[in-house]
């Protein structure tokens, strides 16, 4: 069975379950400080699973697009070397959300492996959760006989907390679980040993496909758990793993879904897989990230210099970096793998066949700049191997290492490897000491500790009135104190709020909880998954209390004209530049806006006049925000609503319209009434943030006034430095034309002081044992014209010995200058003595023996060389 058929296979024979299909979230997480990528299929439900959310469908099924490179679920370092962990991987799951439990979930997931993908039922080992004594929990018996009725009792195997008890995080829901695990060795070796005793011992051919997971807990921080009053099934099956096994297949890679990625690699390459390991390891690392790469940044994250941009990033160089020991690929090639990704998954993720283009020219870009990297570290390694060399030490140090590997993103295995070849060796254990050091800073400066939830009033659900009302009535549903090292912050959940979370770009709205005995600040408000969760520095003395909840309005009008100007912009740069604009992120506050996109080249000056104009024009013709809430998707798309790639929309989306004609867009933002309110925008700047990304960032209202107000006091201000000229233009011109013409005067002068100073000095020649001996104080404008200076006066008499002691700039300086037959005839040392002359001014200096110079501190030493110059020679 094909792949792609094994997918639809696994969607269907849940649909028949009356489950729900629901596409995949985006692999990029936002609103959720505890994850950056999606790592299982359970994330997008983790809402329903705390309870902050009734789940829209009792039984879900989908396929969601996974990333495990950081975190709690961190695989990378296996992918590649191993045939079965990836970095991105499609886990197929189906849920039930207080719906059914552990007996239809055994029943129908052994249904589908065996009589709908015919896997033989002798290669399948089951396992059930042991029981954990300090948890005090007894094995999950009720599994366990589910189990037995339809497997032999033998391949059901006991497991302990670590495999068998799932955990969403240190606290939150959780329950035991079963995995289901496939043997996919040949007979002989089954024959051999018996395919029980290899379940979780990492054996490449006994691998586990499934797991399921029954959730009936709820951990607390104290570490106790709680029973769920709704009880909910997650399972999630490694999409690659189930194609390998019902293609029997020894290694996910041989399968249909990396096959035509190994070609297209292998013709590339004119290498071929499966001939020696270290380059089929290069191999699979390829094929694998390209995929993780692809996907992430079709969902909107660009590899950068930090958080997931550079959890990227490092996946992206990592695969560059096998191509290039293993595969010998010294040039950008990683790029042209871009459109069999488009090809093989754009059907079931338009979002990478939409956006292969922009893929390919931002991992281009990435890979040109690494390898350029490596080259120049390869460089660094060389001298760093030559001074080595020279103190005939054949270590190299664990700190250059690690500087290499931190400053210069050179891995330390490549570091050794590139040692091993030139007869060096690493110092790994000091490079896992520097390692060790940097990850307790960072960890000392981001560790913060979260309390429970205390609760305080009953959870009736949140109400969002923030659209409509910038004050309310409220009381807090329950709060929880953070502490970090700034010491302790709470988070407020109120049952209504006017408060807007920080998402889309738009920044959360700040304010305050007033009761008739104390008013405490909202500092900023954030979503946690859907969760709006309120930051305060104070804890009301009485949070029983009711409150009236404010909204800072100010903050909020200016952050609203900020955020109607960002639709506009974005209209008015299609409008200009082409209807290949597409955001790439925002940011949007009461100061300013922030609006990055999609496109190639830097936008020129009449450009930027024309999207001004633009939406100025639209700011004029004072259009009303047509704004409809609860729009179902389909019908929004139909409208011609602008969405983003990467941003996770429901069913029913909110739409916001100014102009039906020019902007319609898919936002949850806070927006004007009508848009003369934004007043005036101002572009700033305009620039490129990384490949085929640019970056403008504008202001409106009340800052483009203060901008205007500012460049007009700046002009002012140059008028009277000016004196008012009628013509500034003209004045400045003036201005620099007559400092270009004094600058030639003086120099002129410099030249015509030196040739005086010359004709003086070279009356004070005195000549001593036949050689010609000049020894004088003088006064100079630069540095040059002392070089200068001396090579003349050495060259108009001869044999010439010439000390000069110059005063310049108010500094002390020396030339000693020979001519070159005295070095031998006198064993003189033009360096020799200018360093024993540059201590009376307390400095020093060196360069050729006949020729040298030094600069010192001491002004008034200049006589004392003079002097001990005399002394030694006259
Ligand atoms: P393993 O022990 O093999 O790493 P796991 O215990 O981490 O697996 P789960 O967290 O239970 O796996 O995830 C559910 C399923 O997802 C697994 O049964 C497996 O089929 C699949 N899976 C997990 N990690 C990966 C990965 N890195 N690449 C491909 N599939 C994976
Ligand atoms: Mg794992």
């Amino acid at each position: 069975m094909e792949a792609k058929k094994i997918r639809s296979t696994f969607i269907e024979f849940f649909q028949s379950k009356q489950h729900q299909y629901v596409p995949s979230s985006p692999i990029v997480v936002k609103n959720d400080p505890t994850l950056m990528f999606t790592n299982a299929g359970m994330n997008q439900f983790k809402d329903a699973f705390l309870g902050n959310e009734v789940a829209k469908y009792p039984r879900v099924a989908n396929s969601q697009k996974c990333l495990r490179v950081s975190g709690k679920h961190n695989d990378l370092e296996e992918v590649g070397v191993d045939t079965y962990h990836h970095t991105m991987f499609e886990m197929l799951g189906n849920w039930s959300f207080g719906d059914y439990f552990k007996k239809e979930a055994i029943e129908w997931a052994w249904e589908l492996l065996t009589d709908v993908y015919q896997l033989p039922k002798d290669r399948l080992y089951v396992s059930v959760f042991q029981g954990d004594e300090g948890d005090k929990l007894a094995m999950d018996q009720e599994a366990y006989d589910l189990w037995k009725s339809i497997v032999p009792e033998d391949r059901i195997i006991m497991g302990s907390k670590k495999d068998n008890f799932w955990e969403m995080g240190d606290t939150g829901p959780c329950g035991p679980c079963s995995e289901i695990h496939v043997d996919l060795r040949s007979d002989a070796e089954r024959g051999e040993i018996a395919g029980r005793d290899l379940v979780n011992n990492d054996h490449p051919q006994v691998i586990e496909i499934w797991n399921l997971v029954f959730m009936q807990f709820n951990r607390l921080s104290d570490g106790s758990l709680k029973e769920l009053p709704a009880k909910h099934v997650d399972t999630g099956m490694g999409f690659e793993r189930l194609v390998r096994a019902i293609q029997m297949k020894s290694s996910n890679y041989d399968t249909d879904l990396f096959g035509p990625f190994i070609q297209a690699l292998e013709k590339k390459s004119g290498k071929t897989y499966g001939q020696n390991e270290p380059n089929d390891i290069a191999f699979r690392v390829i094929v694998d990230h390209i995929r993780a790469i692809s996907f992430t940044i079709a969902d909107g994250q660009i590899p950068s210099n930090n958080k997931a941009g550079y959890v990227i990033r490092r996946i992206l160089r990592r695969a560059v970096r096998y191509g290039y020991t293993f595969l010998g690929f010294q040039q950008p090639f990683l790029y042209e793998l871009t459109p069999l990704i488009a090809d093989y998954f754009g059907d079931i993720f338009p979002e990478v066949r939409a956006q292969q283009e922009f893929i390919a020219k931002v991992i281009q870009e990435e890979e040109t700049s690494f390898l350029r990297t490596l080259d120049n570290g390869l460089k660094m390694l060389e001298s760093i191997k030559a001074e080595l060399n020279a103190k005939n030490q054949k270590v190299i140090p664990g700190k250059t290492a690690f500087e290499l590997y931190d400053t210069y993103g050179f891995p330390l295995d490549l570091t050794s490897l590139i040692a091993r070849e030139n007869g060096f060796s690493v110092d790994e254990k000091g490079f896992a000491e520097e390692m060790e050091k940097q990850k307790t800073r960072s960890r000392a400066a981001s560790e913060s500790e979260t309390g429970d939830w205390v609760f305080v009033h009953e959870d009736t659900g949140v109400e969002f009135i923030g659209y409509d009302f910038t004050e309310t009535h409220s009381q807090i549903i329950k709060y929880r104190t953070i502490t970090d090292k700034k010491g302790d912050r709470y988070q407020l959940v109120l049952d209504r709020t006017p408060f807007y979370a920080e998402s889309g770009g738009q920044v959360g709205d700040t304010g305050w909880l007033i009761s008739d005995s104390e008013k405490i600040r909202v500092i900023d408000t954030k979503k946690e998954n859907d969760l709006i969760v309120h930051f305060v520095e104070k804890l009301p003395t009485n949070p029983e209390k009711r409150f009236s909840a404010e909204v800072d309005r100010e903050k909020r009008t200016l952050t609203m004209n900020n955020h109607t100007a960002t639709h506009l912009l974005q209209s008015a740069l299609r409008e200009v530049l082409g209807d290949h604009i597409q955001q790439r992120g925002s940011l949007v506050n009461e100061n300013l806006l922030r609006f990055d996109f999609s496109h190639f080249g830097k936008m020129s000056e009449e450009e930027i006049a024309r999207v001004e104009e633009i939406v100025n024009a639209k700011v004029r013709e004072n259009i009303p925000l047509v704004e409809q809430r609860n729009v179902p998707i389909e019908e929004a798309k139909k409208m011609g609503a602008t969405a983003l790639f990467g941003e996770k929309y429901g069913d029913f989306v909110r739409v916001i319209t100014f102009d039906k004609d020019f902007s319609v867009e898919l936002c949850g933002g806070t927006h004007v009434p009508a848009t003369a309110q934004i007043g005036l925008f101002k572009i700033t700047s305009e620039g490129s943030i990384s490949a085929g990304v640019r970056r403008v960032e504008a202001i409106t209202s009340k800052a483009a006034e203060e901008y205007l107000r500012e460049q007009e006091a700046l002009v002012k201000e140059i008028l009277e430095l000016l004196k008012n000229p009628r013509d500034v233009k003209k004045a400045i011109e003036s201005l620099i034309q007559e400092r270009n013409d004094l600058k030639k005067e003086i120099e002129t002068l410099h030249l015509e002081k030196a040739a005086g100073v010359k004709s003086e000095l070279l009356k004070q020649f005195v000549e001593k044992e036949g050689v010609q001996i000049l020894i004088s104080q003088v006064e100079l404008p630069n540095a040059d014209s002392l070089k200068k200076l001396a090579y003349e006066l050495k060259n108009e008499v001869s044999p010439a010995l010439v000390v000069l002691a110059a005063k310049i700039e108010d500094k002390p300086q020396l030339a000693v200058i020979l001519e070159e037959s005295l070095i031998a005839s006198k064993g003189w040392n033009a360096g020799q003595i200018v360093r024993d002359l540059a201590r009376e001014i307390q400095g020093g200096g060196g360069g050729q023996p006949f020729f040298a110079t030094a600069g010192g501190k001491d002004l008034s030493g200049l006589e004392k060389a003079v002097a001990k110059a005399k002394a030694m020679f006259l």
